[in-house]
Order: C-alpha cells, then structure tokens, then sequence
C-alpha cells in the first residue's frame, strides 16, 4: 500500500497541553505538511465531521460529555469511514484492546508518545482501514452474491456439520439457515437415486477425503423436508485455510426439473405419434422386443397386428386432411378401447397401426382382438356434422411361429395384412408362411422379366372370336405367352400383374401391340379376312402419357388401319381419372379403334360408365359363362349382360366358352360374338392362318 501523506487530522483532547504536544511533533515532522484541527468535546468533533473530511481522528477518551468507549461508538458513528487512534491513560490499556473491537485501528499512551511512533502508529491506522474497508466490501459482495444467485449453496467444516445456507438452499431443503446450522449435513440435504431411491455416498465427505472438486453422480433427487423430491445437478469443493488444509466443503446445486422435463418431453416426442400421441415405430419395436424375452422367459405367445385402414386416401383427398386426422385420432380411440392396458397400440405412419397383444394363450385370441377391432372401427365416426364409415384390414403375426424377432414379426404381420386387403377388405388374415414364398417368387419373376424381352422369351398367340349369327371368325385376340429359359411356360395370370406392379409392362405391352398388328397386317396382306386384332392393355399403359402417341405411331409403322385394332380395357382402367380417360378414348375412337371392355362384370360394373364412354364392345366374363352350365337355372346375369350390351347398342362377347351347351345357351340370347377353348385355344400364327383359310369353325357353329 503506498505512503499517503497525512493531511487532516482532527484531535479531540480536552486537556490543552496534550493537544499542544501533539500539534507540536506534527510540525516537528513537516512543518506545515499537516492540517491539525483540534477540537475540545465530542459536540464539537461530531460538528466537524459533519461537514469536513479528515484523514484520520486522534480522540482522548475521557472527554467532558463523552467517556471511554462511548466516545469511540460517537466519534464511529459520526465518521463510520474514517481511522481513528484512541489516546488513553497507562493504567487503562483494557479499555484501549476494548476500542479496537469498537472501530478504533490503534491507540497510543499518554506520556509515552514520540513523534516517530505517532506518525507510524497514524499511517498504519489509515492502511488498516483500507484493508477493513477492502475486505468488507469483498465480504458485502459475495454476502450478495450469495444470496441472489439461482443456485443453492450449502456449506460444511471439516466434519461435516453445517455452516451456512443460502436462501435458495434454505428454500429447497425446507430447512432455515438457523436451524441447520450445526446439524450434519446428511440430516439437511437428503440426496437419493432417482431409480433406486437409495441415498447415495455423502458427496461432502468425498471431496473433503479426496480434497478435490466433484459432481453428484446422474439422476439425482434432493429430498425436501417435506418429502418432495427435486432433481438436482451439482458440484462439491473443499474449502482450504490458510496453511492449504481442507476445512470444510460447498456444495453448489441447481434444481433441474424443468430440464429433466424437457429431456423427458424430447424422448417422448422421439417416441410418439404427433398426431395421435401413440408410441410410434421405434418404441413399437422396443415394446415388441421386450414382450418377446418376456413371452419366452412365461413360455407364452404374442400377436402383431397390422392394420391398414380401407380407402382412407379417397375420404383424405375428399373431405380433407383435417377431417382425415380426426379420423386418424378416432380410429385411435376405438383402438386402444379394444386392448388391455398392457398391449401396445402404435401408428406406422399414414393410415397404418400395429398393435401388440402382449400376451395371449392361443392364436385364437388374436382372431377375437381382430373381430373386435374389425367392428369397433366400422362403427361410425362422428366427426364435424359428418358420419363417416371406415374400414380396416387386418394382417396378424404371431410369435414364435412367424418370426422370432420383432423386424421379422411386424414385416409377416405385414404381409398378411396385404393378403387381407386382397380378398376383400374388413377381414383379417393369419401370415402364412407360403406368403412369403409368394413374395419371393414374385422377385425372381421380376428378374427374369427384366430380361425376357432381350432374350426372346416372348411369344404372342391368337385366339379367335367368332360371329355367332355368320358362324365365321370375325377377329383375334392377341395374348401374350412367356416361355422362361429354366421353369418353361408361365401363365399370363402369374406374371402379367408383376410386370404391371414393376414397370415392365410399357415396353411389353409395346411389344405385344407392334406384334400382333404387324401379324394382322400380314394376314390382311395374304387376303386373309381377319376382322379385328384384339390387345389387352393394362392400366398402367393407358395411364402412360406416352399411350396414345405409341399406340397411333405403331398403326402408321405397320400399316394397320385403325378400324382393325381393338384395344380390350378392363373397368377398373376406365373408373379412374375419368376426365382423362374419356379424352383419351375419344381421341382413339375418333381415329377409327375400336375399344371393348375386358371381363366385364367382375368389377364396379356401373352403367354410367358405359353411357358416358365411347365403348364399341362388352366381354363377359368367363366367370359367368360357366355359371351357365354349373347351375342352368342361374343365368339371370348374363341374360341382363347381353340384353343390356344390346339396349345399348354395345357389341356383346362371351369369353370362355368351353361346351356346346354354353354355345346353345348364348345363341338363344342372340349373343354376338364368342371365344373359348370351344373353338380354338390360343395357337401359333402359323395356325391361326390357317383356321381362317379352311373357316373350320363355320361347322362347329351351325
Ligand atoms: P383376358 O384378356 O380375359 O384373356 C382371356 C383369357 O382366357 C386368356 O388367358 C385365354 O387363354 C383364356 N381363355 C380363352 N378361352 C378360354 C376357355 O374356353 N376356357 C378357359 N378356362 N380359359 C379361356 P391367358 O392367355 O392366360 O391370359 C390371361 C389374362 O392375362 C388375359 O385375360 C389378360 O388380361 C392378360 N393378358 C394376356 N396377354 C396380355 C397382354 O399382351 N397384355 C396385357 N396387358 N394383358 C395380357
Ligand atoms: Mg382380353
Ligand atoms: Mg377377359
């Protein structure tokens, strides 16, 4: 600390000779170097403080109007800032050692004071109060500090007893400052693991015996006085002294509810559906993992049902998403009503559910889950002024037979939900594991179609359709044969429907067109009379935006007139996207090609269809062909078939045909044309040529 010049200095002395002396030893030092006010009692002293600053006050204790100590607390009290030196007797040096405590810095003895000792004991008066000051404004601050900060403070000696607590300690503990103090620490500050709730090892004693900073181990819960249980975070010191030895520790801590809330809130939402707050497939997995090792450990079963709601797109797209999502959240509802609490009911995405018995005795109490579920979610929803009806479907997988991990469950459950949806919505099915022997023959055909083109794999046959009134061939039908290099033959049936899910059937179906009109125009070329060439077209081809250009490019290449093509559609082709469809078919029929509906009656069958559209021809179906036989008397449909074809000016074909009592039976209709195994099988073109040079049928027909 630098050397401060002593400036002002006030001398409260009575005695008159004292203050002389006093007066006397400062200029003796520096004369004129100090200002010395000397002032008789207290009054007077307490006048001067009031309005001038002195460095320091050299006040005698007995003054008229104030004695010992007294005068220390009035002459602190009038200048709390300022040293000050007490002047006494010899014989009262008590007094002295009690003004000290008082406020005083120092004292010095009448009779023995000497200009030196006076002016040191002066200066080491002043510095000691800067220190004083210094040392309570530190003491001030971190008082404050400690009081304002958001984290509790607790501290401890050496023993661990109790040795201070701040407000917000005081708050979380439920204990006072005074009532703590003293008490060991583990009474006041009950810290347990969360998940065991067992009080874990005494963090202060760990840092005191290590004499190192540490951290409360993860997950733990400080348990109030009242019993509540607030999760904290914190650190433990020790406290060290002066000679570097520990003598107590602080523990610093922080209530972190609102952060565990919010991790817990994080991995909820990572877990769950948004929409409808089920658990979603990450945690569906986990659940069905779990269930798993606990089915096997009880020697039981468990069921995954997988659920996929029937035409939710249509109601989505038409009524809008927001009445979708309160679908979604009713469906929800019906859901979990139909399962114990136990079971797990999740949202896959869409309009996908799985749900996990987790526990059943027999797969026949997953069919009764299904039932219920099947009803509870056909009963209508009453959602904004609607009543709305849905459907699901429902595959169903059960452990151990179909799988035994959860991935492998979910995925067959899956598969059979697909198997459900497929024969006829709102029912479920059982995986079964020839399911999955059909998924992977599905692929193998798939590669192998991929290549079939190239390899020359492909064949077209014809079929003839005949004149029923002139009993002569009045067209063919193109129908595709694949021949594979290792498995021979396989049925339209088997791979049409994946070369339609693959993709592969644009360049077939190119294919099979440029085919069979190059053949009929050789047919035409050789004077054949022909009729009309039949192709098949399948959805996905007349849905490409490349259908009609390719379709009008290849009667140019091959020469063919359009009034010799005719393209067969099945219903459901022509029930989507209506808008489009009817252009495109106009544009056909504008151009002479003529357009037949394929197996008609297997599906949506409605008549204003048939109105709206430019139709040339009806085929029906070879399923109600054979009822003509299988039950005679049951041939209502295809006598309203082909009286309706003829009301509406339609061309009516009977496929199918296998007997002369079928014959018989379509003739007395007055059904146009036929075709069947009958007349001819599907044959090469080497022999369709020459079914129409001897006109053979004409004999089978009359
Ligand atoms: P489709 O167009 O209804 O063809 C008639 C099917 O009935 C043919 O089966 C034919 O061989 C069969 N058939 C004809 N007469 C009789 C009969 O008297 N009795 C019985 N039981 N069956 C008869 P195929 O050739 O197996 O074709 C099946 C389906 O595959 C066709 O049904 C058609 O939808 C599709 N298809 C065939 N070739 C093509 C093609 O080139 N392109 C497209 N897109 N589909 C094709
Ligand atoms: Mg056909
Ligand atoms: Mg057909």
């Amino acid at each position: 600390m630098s050397q401060k010049a002593i400036r002002t200095v006030l001398v409260v002395e009575d005695n008159h000779g004292d203050a002389r002396l006093l007066r006397e030893m400062f200029h003796e030092h520096e004369p004129g170097g100090t200002e010395l006010t000397h002032v008789e009692c207290m009054c007077e002293a307490e006048t001067h403080l009031a309005d001038r600053k002195v460095d320091i006050i050299l006040l005698d204790l007995g003054l008229p109007d104030a004695q010992g100590l007294e005068a220390v607390r009035r002459a602190h009290a009038a200048a709390p800032r300022v040293p000050m030196v007490v002047l006494t007797g010899l014989d009262d040096e008590s007094l002295a050692a009690q003004a000290l405590q008082q406020g005083a810095q120092d004292y010095l003895i009448k009779g023995q004071i000497e200009t030196r000792g006076l002016l040191r004991a002066l200066r080491y008066a002043i510095e000691r109060k800067v220190m004083e000051e210094a040392l309570f404004v530190e003491k001030e601050r971190a008082q404050v500090t400690l009081k304002c900060i958001g984290d509790a403070v607790v501290c401890t000696d050496v023993t661990g007893m109790l040795t201070f607590l701040n407000p917000v300690a005081e708050r979380m503990t439920g204990w006072s400052w005074q009532e703590a103090a003293g008490l060991p620490m583990a009474d006041v500050l009950r810290i347990v693991d969360d998940t065991t709730r067992e009080t874990i090892p005494n963090p202060m004693e760990l840092a005191v015996g290590q004499n190192r900073s540490m951290h409360l181990p993860p997950n733990c819960i400080l348990v109030r006085r009242d019993g509540l249980g607030i999760p904290i975070e914190d650190s433990v010191s020790p406290i060290h002294n002066r000679e570097g030895q520990v003598s107590g520790a602080v523990i610093v801590f922080r209530d972190v509810s609102a952060a565990r809330e919010m991790v817990l809130q994080m991995t909820h939402s990572a877990q769950h559906d948004f929409l409808t707050g089920l658990p979603n497939r990450m945690l569906l997995n986990d659940r069905v993992s779990q269930a798993i090792a606990l089915a096997t450990r009880n020697q039981k079963r468990l069921a995954v049902l997988f659920l996929d709601l029937d035409g939710f797109k249509h109601i989505n797209d038409s009524l809008g998403h927001s009445i979708g999502d309160k679908l979604l959240q009713s469906v929800t509802n019906r859901l979990v009503g139909c399962v114990r609490g136990t079971d797990t009911v999740s949202r896959q995405g869409g309009d996908e559910f799985v749900v996990l018995l987790s526990e059943i005795g027999l797969s026949e109490d997953a069919a009764l889950s299904a039932r219920r579920i099947l009803q509870a979610v056909a009963e209508a929803h009453s959602l904004d002024q609607h009543d709305l009806h849905i459907t699901t479907s429902i595959g169903v997988s059960v452990y151990p037979d179909d799988g035994l991990d959860s991935e492998t469950l979910i995925k067959n459950a899956d598969t059979a939900m697909y198997q459900a949806k497929e024969q006829g919505r709102q029912s479920y099915r059982f995986f079964k594991p020839a399911m999955n022997v059909r998924a992977v023959e599905r692929q193998s055909i798939e590669e192998s179609l991929r290549r079939a083109l190239d390899r020359h794999e492909f064949t077209v046959y014809y079929q003839p359709k005949i004149n029923l009134r002139a009993g002569e061939i009045s067209g063919a039908e193109a129908l595709l044969r694949w021949t594979h290099p290792v498995r021979g033959p396989i049925s339209p049936a088997e791979f049409i429907p994946v070369a339609e899910d693959s993709g592969l059937i644009l360049p077939i179906g190119n294919w099979v067109l440029r085919e069979a009109c190059k053949q009929a125009r050789a047919w035409l070329d050789a004077g054949l009379h022909l009729g009309t060439m039949a192709v098949n077209i399948s959805a996905m081809e007349f849905r490409d935006d490349d259908f009609l250009d390719g379709v009008f490019s290849i009667l140019k290449e091959t020469g063919l007139q359009p009034q010799s093509l005719e393209l067969e559609l099945t219903e459901s082709v022509l029930m989507k996207r209506t808008e489009s469809t009817e252009s495109i078919l106009k544009a056909l029929r504008a151009n002479g090609v003529q357009l037949a509906i394929d197996d008609f009656g297997t599906g949506y069958s409605s008549l204003s269809y048939l109105r709206k559209f430019p139709v040339d021809a009806l085929k029906i179906d070879q399923s109600f062909v054979r009822q003509i036989t299988t039950s005679p008397d049951d041939t209502t449909i295809v006598t309203a078939v082909v009286s309706m074809g003829r009301s509406l000016e339609l061309r009516v074909v009977a496929e199918g045909v296998e007997t002369a009592q079928e014959l018989a039976f379509l003739q007395s209709l007055q059904c146009d044309q036929a075709q069947g195994y009958y007349f001819s099988r599907p044959v090469l073109p080497h022999k369709f040529a020459r079914l129409l040079q001897t006109g053979i049928l004409t004999a089978v027909v009359n």
